[in-house]
């Protein structure tokens, strides 16, 4: 498969430009493959062509696949919706969590981490589109969820992830850069607070310049190196 090889070369050089148009050191921004819906030879052959981080978003499907393909020592990203009920699972098989919107969560996450396995890392989604997204905890909030969760040993606290709700159609670049300046904002906000955090995981196919522009440190990057998705058939 070695157009997935080209694939991400071609998504690397976007990254790359978008770092030197916007002035930001090279090789500041990470990029996270998803590889929801992928299978386990599609993800291999990407991870010859090196790519080490992936990101899943439903366990079972998951599940399957770091069981497949434990033999490459990969990083495992959890991007998806989080259910109480699968937080032990996700917290011995994954080494970052994107998603984790409620102290709840990461009370459980925390307590089921393995023993003997590094702090679990950690990213809140944060909602940077008011009524127009469900998911994410609001900004005003934000502070208050960081505080503790910095305060569990089991987990560190890295950053904060955003998925923008689709932009209405005819929107300017103004609005597209809007949800990530958010989180621009409320990362510093954050840092002032004494909470040292170093990851800004925003931007997809679609938008990662807008990101990049805005201070992202790790895209999330699906169709532009798979190509578009099947529906997928996989649950949980
Ligand atoms: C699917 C998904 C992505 C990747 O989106 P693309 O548009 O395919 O690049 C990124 N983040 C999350 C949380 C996703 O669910």
């Amino acid at each position: 498969m070695p157009h997935l090889a080209e694939q991400r070369e071609r998504v690397i050089a976007r990254i790359q430009a978008a770092e030197q148009t916007f002035h930001r050191a090279t090789g500041n921004v990470q990029l996270l493959a998803v590889s929801k819906t992928q299978d386990a030879e599609r993800i291999r052959a990407l991870a010859m062509a090196g790519q080490r981080c992936f990101g899943e978003n439903y366990l079972q499907e998951a599940q399957e696949k770091i069981q497949l393909l434990a033999d490459l020592n990969l990083e495992w990203h959890f991007i998806g919706p989080i259910q109480s009920n699968k937080t032990r699972q996700i917290a011995s098989l994954f080494h970052w969590v994107h998603s984790v919107d409620r102290l709840k969560v990461a009370e459980r996450l925390d307590a089921q981490r393995p023993a003997g396995l590094p702090p679990l890392n950690i990213c809140l989604e944060v909602n940077s589109s008011g009524e127009a997204s469900k998911s994410g905890v609001p900004p005003a909030e934000i502070p208050q969820l960081a505080l503790a969760v910095a305060a569990l040993p089991n987990l560190r606290l890295r950053g904060l992830m955003t998925i923008p709700a689709p932009l209405a159609i005819g929107s300017d670049e103004t609005s597209a850069h809007a949800p990530f300046r958010l989180l621009r904002e409320l990362f510093a906000e954050l840092a002032g607070q004494g909470l040292g955090m170093d990851t800004l995981s925003m931007g997809m196919s679609d938008d990662l310049e807008a990101a990049i522009a805005e201070g992202a440190t790790m895209v999330r990057v699906g169709t532009a190196l798979f190509g578009t998705r099947t529906a997928r058939c996989a649950s949980g």
